[in-house]
């Protein structure tokens, strides 16, 4: 029986990208869809480059969107282990297994040699110095030097590295799902290195030994890696695995916000977005919302429909609809999409949440708090992270902020009249924001005061500012006895302006 296995396959050399997040998120889709299972695999041969800690924080990104693999390095299966540095024997016996069969072979050659052939080829104006059928005769290699001399130098521990013999005059066809028919001829692929010195294997090798191994049925990931593609063919090739050979599919590109150019790293910092995973969870993002978000990175339903929850993304998503052209970073969208999410969930839902961020800001409120909190300003915020600053004059004094506006709206003659309204406040049986309206209505129309001479000044005198949620349901909130405090305080501070 067939079965998908699609696997997530990121070296640990730092912080997971947004585009990281998205190539896990479109193999779990395909993998739920599918029924089939999603396994993560760590890449992390490149001991120059790795990074300690990026394993676990990939893992978290993960689990907080809420696409856990099914098998992986720290979660287990039947494949492993996961990790690839605890794999070096495989790719060792894999790497003998060419060499015996004469589709790879050993050079010799130190870096300081190679350097200086780039050099050479480079001042003599050639072309780029390429390790390949056409000019490994005059390297230190088992082809060009014999096998006595390659024993000689074996026998001495002379260091070397394996490359993989390519042949020329090969055409290799790619059926990727999403670019369609791809060519390659083998003399555009090098020689590639697939055994290091260091005696650990190259991405290229432990990446194919590893999809067979673990008997990968679909290759999902970022389109940076198509050309590479034409290598690993050849590979499955050299080892007689060509049958039994995954599917592609690469996704398109991420781009920046404007659209010019791949989207980097650093464009988080100059542009002040997320592009790290878990900078979403700090931006005050609901996973759902972000996974929503990124899913239609590349990929859209062929419908007007946007909201999708991660059930409905399993439902829907279809690797035949996956984009050619790259996709727009549009940071507002992703604005609006939490926007949506915020709106949909239910206040309790949303309370503890924003019981954290007033935490963060070294205000502890209730969860009954919270909840109305949550109610007033979730259709006010676009992330978690705006709940605080919009909302903390609900529970903590923070005086006249628009002090332009209060200029504007307070009349000092008035005071009398703003007097007395709130000592009818202050004597309301019930503080509830209808009565509260009920009775601020019954004092304005007796004094012959509209709701734009009023509002405003009860909204200053009790938030700081002109906006902000329902007035009279900002005056339940705060509760009696603080109101009652805040419009005195207000009311002075008002008239020193
Ligand atoms: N280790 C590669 C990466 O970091 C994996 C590429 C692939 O999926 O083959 O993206």
């Amino acid at each position: 029986m067939f079965t998908v296995r699609v696997r997530f396959a990121p070296s640990p050399t730092g912080a997971l990208h947004i585009g990281g997040l998205r190539t896990a998120l479109y193999n779990y889709l395909y993998a739920r869809q599918q029924g089939g299972t999603f396994v993560l695999r760590s890449e992390d041969t490149d001991q120059k480059r790795y990074v300690p800690g990026a394993e676990e924080y990939i893992l978290e990104s993960l689990n907080w969107a809420g696409i856990t693999p099914d098998e992986g390095p720290g979660i287990g299966g039947d494949y492993g282990p996961y990790r690839q540095s605890e794999r070096r024997d495989t790719y060792r016996k894999y790497t003998q297994q060419l060499l015996d069969a004469g589709q790879a072979y050993y050079a010799f050659d130190t870096e300081a040699e190679l350097e200086q052939r780039r050099a050479d080829e480079k001042a003599a104006g050639n072309h780029t110095f390429r390790y390949d059928a056409s000019t490994r005769e005059g390297m230190r290699n088992s082809l060009s030097l014999g096998k006595e001399e390659t024993q000689r130098l074996r026998d001495r521990n002379t260091p070397y590295v394996v490359r993989l013999r390519v042949d020329p005059g090969q055409t290799i066809h790619i059926r990727d799902i999403v670019r369609g028919d791809v060519a390659f001829q083998s003399e555009e692929v090098d020689d590639k290195v697939l055994m290091k010195a260091d005696g650990l294997p190259t991405y290229h090798l432990a990446n194919v030994v590893d999809d067979h191994l673990m008997e990968i049925s679909h290759v999902i990931r970022g389109e940076e890696w198509l050309p590479s593609t034409a290598l690993h063919v050849l590979l499955y090739r050299a080892f007689g695995w060509e049958k039994t050979m995954p599917e592609f599919a690469h996704l398109p590109l991420l781009l920046k916000p404007n659209g010019k150019g791949k989207l980097s790293k650093r464009d988080g910092e100059k542009l002040g977005i997320p592009v790290f995973a878990l900078d979403f969870r700090e931006a005050g993002f609901l996973p759902a919302a972000t996974i929503n978000f990124l899913a239609f990175l590349g990929w859209n339903p062929g419908t007007e429909q946007e909201i999708f929850s991660l059930p409905q993304l399993v439902e829907a998503f279809d690797l035949d609809r996956i984009n050619k052209s790259g996709a727009q970073y549009d940071f507002e969208k992703a604005r609006w999409y939490n926007q949506q999410y915020l709106i949909a969930s239910a206040d309790e839902e949303l309370a503890p949440l924003v019981r954290q961020q007033f935490a963060d800001h070294g205000q502890s409120i209730t969860p009954a708090q919270a909840t109305r909190i949550a109610g007033l300003l979730k259709e006010r915020v676009h992330t978690l992270d705006e709940f605080y600053p919009q909302g903390r004059y609900l529970t903590e004094r923070v005086g006249i902020t628009d002090e332009k506006m209060a200029r504007k709206k307070w009349k000092p003659e008035q005071r009398p009249a703003f007097e007395e309204l709130r000592d009818r406040l202050a004597e309301l049986p019930d503080w509830e924001a209808s009565k509260i309206k009920a009775a601020t209505v019954a004092f304005m129309k007796e004094r012959g005061l509209s709701f734009g001479a009023v509002l405003p000044v009860l909204r200053l005198a009790v938030s700081g500012t002109t906006n902000g949620p329902d007035a009279f349901a900002i005056l339940e909130t705060v509760g009696q006895e603080e109101t009652v405090a805040r419009l005195g305080l207000g009311y002075d501070v008002m008239d020193s302006l």
